[in-house]
């Protein structure tokens, strides 16, 4: 996983360095940096795709590519900040309803 982070759109609320402490380092006025420059070990991933759905600036990006919809299957939930494959891995309290997010 890969991802990058746009400081032109983050508020500085801290969601991210709650969710992902390993990947984002907030300075002094609460702003973060990404560490380790967007490459997001496996262990971290899950953390990283929470912040990145929480983000309410929308200021965090995957940029992996998006899982392709098998013929025949279920359309996948997607979003315009990431691929279907963010969703696929949260826990189920954290699930997000067939149709997308409400609101
Ligand atoms: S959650 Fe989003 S808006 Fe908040 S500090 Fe992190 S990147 Fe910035």
């Amino acid at each position: 996983m890969r991802i990058k982070l746009d400081r032109t759109m983050c508020d500085g609320f801290g969601t991210c360095a709650v969710h992902a402490p390993n990947t984002f380092s907030l300075d002094e006025w609460g702003y973060p940096s990404l560490v380790g420059g967007g490459d997001i070990a496996e262990e971290d991933q899950n953390g990283v795709k929470r912040a990145l759905l929480d983000c309410p600036a929308h200021a965090i990006l995957s940029l992996d590519e998006p899982t392709p919809i098998p013929a025949g299957g279920e359309a996948g939930i997607s979003r315009s900040a990431g691929p279907d494959s963010l969703w696929e891995h949260l826990p189920v309290h954290n699930a997000v309803p067939k149709n997308g997010p409400v609101g």
